[in-house]
Protein backbone atom coordinates (compact mmCIF):
# COMPACT_ATOMS: atom_id res chain seq x y z
CA UNK A 1 0.00 0.00 0.00
CA UNK A 2 1.75 3.19 -0.87
CA UNK A 3 1.19 6.10 1.31
CA UNK A 4 -1.44 8.41 0.68
CA UNK A 5 -1.32 12.51 0.79
CA UNK A 6 -3.16 13.81 3.78
CA UNK A 7 -7.15 14.65 2.04
CA UNK A 8 -7.64 17.62 4.48
CA UNK A 9 -11.14 15.94 5.01
CA UNK A 10 -11.78 14.32 8.82
CA UNK A 11 -13.53 11.62 9.92
CA UNK A 12 -14.87 11.84 14.11
CA UNK A 13 -13.13 10.15 16.23
CA UNK A 14 -15.31 7.98 18.18
CA UNK A 15 -16.08 6.17 14.35
CA UNK A 16 -12.72 5.94 13.87
CA UNK A 17 -12.17 4.13 17.30
CA UNK A 18 -15.49 2.10 16.75
CA UNK A 19 -14.13 0.65 13.14
CA UNK A 20 -10.52 -0.38 15.06
CA UNK A 21 -12.46 -1.81 18.33
CA UNK A 22 -14.58 -3.72 15.65
CA UNK A 23 -11.79 -4.72 13.57
CA UNK A 24 -9.68 -6.06 16.61
CA UNK A 25 -13.39 -8.62 17.65
CA UNK A 26 -12.93 -10.02 14.66
CA UNK A 27 -9.35 -10.09 13.95
CA UNK A 28 -7.94 -9.80 17.53
CA UNK A 29 -5.69 -6.99 18.78
CA UNK A 30 -2.75 -8.74 17.36
CA UNK A 31 -4.01 -8.95 13.67
CA UNK A 32 -5.16 -5.15 14.18
CA UNK A 33 -1.59 -4.01 15.70
CA UNK A 34 -0.09 -6.05 12.59
CA UNK A 35 -2.55 -3.90 10.05
CA UNK A 36 -1.73 -0.57 11.91
CA UNK A 37 2.20 -1.38 11.32
CA UNK A 38 1.88 -2.46 7.81
CA UNK A 39 -0.25 0.69 7.10
CA UNK A 40 2.73 2.44 8.69
CA UNK A 41 -0.21 3.92 10.96
CA UNK A 42 1.82 2.76 14.37
CA UNK A 43 0.77 6.21 16.31
CA UNK A 44 -2.38 3.97 16.35
CA UNK A 45 -1.63 0.82 17.97
CA UNK A 46 -2.64 0.87 21.49
CA UNK A 47 -3.82 4.30 20.93
CA UNK A 48 -7.01 4.59 19.43
CA UNK A 49 -8.85 7.63 18.92
CA UNK A 50 -10.36 9.39 21.81
CA UNK A 51 -14.29 8.55 21.87
CA UNK A 52 -15.46 12.38 20.90
CA UNK A 53 -17.06 13.43 18.16
CA UNK A 54 -14.35 15.78 17.19
CA UNK A 55 -13.19 15.51 13.28
CA UNK A 56 -10.01 14.35 13.63
CA UNK A 57 -9.10 11.66 11.69
CA UNK A 58 -7.92 12.22 8.24
CA UNK A 59 -9.81 10.41 5.26
CA UNK A 60 -6.33 8.92 4.37
CA UNK A 61 -5.85 7.23 7.22
CA UNK A 62 -8.98 5.65 7.07
CA UNK A 63 -8.21 4.71 3.39
CA UNK A 64 -4.84 3.67 3.63
CA UNK A 65 -5.70 1.28 6.72
CA UNK A 66 -9.04 -0.54 4.45
CA UNK A 67 -6.00 -0.63 1.26
CA UNK A 68 -3.72 -2.16 3.86
CA UNK A 69 -6.28 -4.76 4.54
CA UNK A 70 -7.23 -5.92 0.73
CA UNK A 71 -3.31 -6.37 0.85
CA UNK A 72 -3.24 -8.65 3.55
CA UNK A 73 -6.27 -10.83 3.50
CA UNK A 74 -6.81 -10.27 -0.32
CA UNK A 75 -9.96 -8.45 -1.60
CA UNK A 76 -12.23 -11.89 -0.43
CA UNK A 77 -11.23 -12.02 3.14
CA UNK A 78 -10.94 -7.76 3.35
CA UNK A 79 -14.50 -7.99 1.89
CA UNK A 80 -15.65 -10.43 5.16
CA UNK A 81 -13.75 -8.29 7.24
CA UNK A 82 -14.73 -4.94 6.71
CA UNK A 83 -18.39 -5.67 6.06
CA UNK A 84 -18.47 -7.28 9.62
CA UNK A 85 -16.80 -4.21 10.74
CA UNK A 86 -19.09 -1.90 9.11
CA UNK A 87 -22.26 -3.94 10.91
CA UNK A 88 -20.24 -3.14 14.19
CA UNK A 89 -19.92 0.57 13.30
CA UNK A 90 -23.51 0.73 13.18
CA UNK A 91 -24.25 -1.38 16.10
CA UNK A 92 -22.16 0.62 17.94
CA UNK A 93 -23.14 4.27 16.76
CA UNK A 94 -26.69 3.12 17.91
CA UNK A 95 -25.65 2.58 21.19
CA UNK A 96 -24.08 5.66 21.27
CA UNK A 97 -26.54 8.09 20.04
CA UNK A 98 -29.26 6.06 22.15
CA UNK A 99 -31.73 4.48 20.26
CA UNK A 100 -33.63 7.08 18.30
CA UNK A 101 -36.37 4.94 17.49
CA UNK A 102 -37.91 2.27 19.17
CA UNK A 103 -37.98 -0.34 16.70
CA UNK A 104 -40.14 -2.58 18.67
CA UNK A 105 -42.77 0.07 18.99
CA UNK A 106 -45.96 -1.46 17.72
CA UNK A 107 -46.77 1.47 15.46
CA UNK A 108 -43.25 0.96 13.93
CA UNK A 109 -44.03 -2.61 13.69
CA UNK A 110 -46.84 -2.12 11.68
CA UNK A 111 -45.00 0.38 9.11
CA UNK A 112 -44.44 -1.31 5.54
CA UNK A 113 -41.44 -2.57 4.97
CA UNK A 114 -39.98 -0.05 3.02
CA UNK A 115 -40.85 2.74 5.40
CA UNK A 116 -38.79 0.71 7.82
CA UNK A 117 -35.96 0.80 5.15
CA UNK A 118 -36.21 4.31 4.73
CA UNK A 119 -35.93 5.35 8.88
CA UNK A 120 -33.01 2.69 8.82
CA UNK A 121 -31.38 4.51 5.95
CA UNK A 122 -31.94 7.75 7.03
CA UNK A 123 -30.21 6.91 10.02
CA UNK A 124 -27.51 5.68 8.83
CA UNK A 125 -27.24 8.66 6.74
CA UNK A 126 -27.12 10.54 10.43
CA UNK A 127 -25.07 8.49 12.41
CA UNK A 128 -22.50 8.53 10.04
CA UNK A 129 -22.32 12.29 9.03
CA UNK A 130 -24.07 14.41 12.30
CA UNK A 131 -20.81 15.74 12.27
CA UNK A 132 -19.33 16.26 9.21
CA UNK A 133 -21.09 17.86 5.83
CA UNK A 134 -20.95 14.37 4.09
CA UNK A 135 -24.78 14.16 3.74
CA UNK A 136 -25.76 11.09 1.39
CA UNK A 137 -27.84 11.50 -1.41
CA UNK A 138 -30.50 8.75 -1.16
CA UNK A 139 -33.14 7.98 -4.09
CA UNK A 140 -35.58 5.24 -4.58
CA UNK A 141 -36.09 3.48 -8.37
CA UNK A 142 -39.13 1.56 -8.98
CA UNK A 143 -37.77 -1.52 -6.85
CA UNK A 144 -34.42 -0.38 -5.08
CA UNK A 145 -32.61 2.41 -3.47
CA UNK A 146 -29.69 3.83 -4.95
CA UNK A 147 -27.61 5.12 -1.90
CA UNK A 148 -24.37 7.69 -2.63
CA UNK A 149 -21.83 9.26 -0.48
CA UNK A 150 -19.67 12.11 -2.43
CA UNK A 151 -17.25 12.03 -0.38
CA UNK A 152 -15.56 8.30 1.02
CA UNK A 153 -13.08 7.51 3.95
CA UNK A 154 -12.48 4.59 3.02
CA UNK A 155 -11.53 4.70 -0.70
CA UNK A 156 -10.10 8.25 -0.48
CA UNK A 157 -6.85 8.67 -2.84
CA UNK A 158 -6.63 5.11 -4.01
CA UNK A 159 -7.56 3.09 -7.07
CA UNK A 160 -8.94 -0.26 -7.22
CA UNK A 161 -10.28 -2.97 -9.83
CA UNK A 162 -13.72 -2.45 -8.64
CA UNK A 163 -15.75 -1.20 -5.86
CA UNK A 164 -14.75 -2.07 -2.39
CA UNK A 165 -16.02 0.26 0.18
CA UNK A 166 -17.50 -2.44 2.42
CA UNK A 167 -17.31 -1.05 5.63
CA UNK A 168 -19.95 1.50 4.47
CA UNK A 169 -22.09 -1.66 2.62
CA UNK A 170 -21.86 -3.15 6.17
CA UNK A 171 -22.86 -0.14 7.89
CA UNK A 172 -25.62 0.41 5.56
CA UNK A 173 -26.24 -3.37 6.19
CA UNK A 174 -26.31 -3.03 9.88
CA UNK A 175 -28.95 -0.55 10.17
CA UNK A 176 -31.05 -1.99 7.54
CA UNK A 177 -30.91 -5.49 9.83
CA UNK A 178 -31.82 -3.18 13.43
CA UNK A 179 -34.77 -1.74 11.55
CA UNK A 180 -36.57 -4.56 10.73
CA UNK A 181 -35.02 -6.87 13.37
CA UNK A 182 -32.57 -8.87 11.48
CA UNK A 183 -33.44 -9.24 7.61
CA UNK A 184 -30.77 -9.01 5.56
CA UNK A 185 -30.70 -6.79 2.60
CA UNK A 186 -27.91 -7.27 -0.62
CA UNK A 187 -26.48 -4.01 -0.46
CA UNK A 188 -24.52 -4.15 -3.58
CA UNK A 189 -21.70 -1.03 -4.20
CA UNK A 190 -22.05 0.08 -8.16
CA UNK A 191 -20.02 3.10 -8.50
CA UNK A 192 -16.45 3.72 -6.14
CA UNK A 193 -14.50 6.84 -6.54
CA UNK A 194 -11.65 4.47 -6.15
CA UNK A 195 -12.85 3.32 -10.15
CA UNK A 196 -12.99 6.92 -11.27
CA UNK A 197 -16.73 7.94 -10.33
CA UNK A 198 -17.66 11.14 -8.65
CA UNK A 199 -19.63 9.26 -5.95
CA UNK A 200 -18.90 5.64 -4.23
CA UNK A 201 -22.70 4.40 -4.43
CA UNK A 202 -24.91 1.35 -3.29
CA UNK A 203 -28.06 -0.24 -4.70
CA UNK A 204 -30.31 -2.04 -2.04
CA UNK A 205 -32.81 -4.16 -3.33
CA UNK A 206 -36.73 -3.20 -1.68
CA UNK A 207 -36.63 -7.08 -1.15
CA UNK A 208 -34.80 -8.90 1.56
CA UNK A 209 -32.45 -11.82 0.74
ZN1 LIG B 1 -15.50 4.78 -1.41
Amino acid sequence: MEPLPKSGLYYPNNLARIAFLALEDVMGSNGVNALLSLANKREYIGNYPPDNMENQIDFSDISTVIGTLDDMYGLRGSRVLAMRTGMAVFDETLKNIGEAVDVNDEGFLALPLIEKMRVGLSFVGISLTQSTKNVPIMKEESDHFSYAFQLCPVCWGRKTTEPSCHLLAGTLRGGLKWVTRGLNFNVTQVKAHSCGDDVCEFVIPFEPV
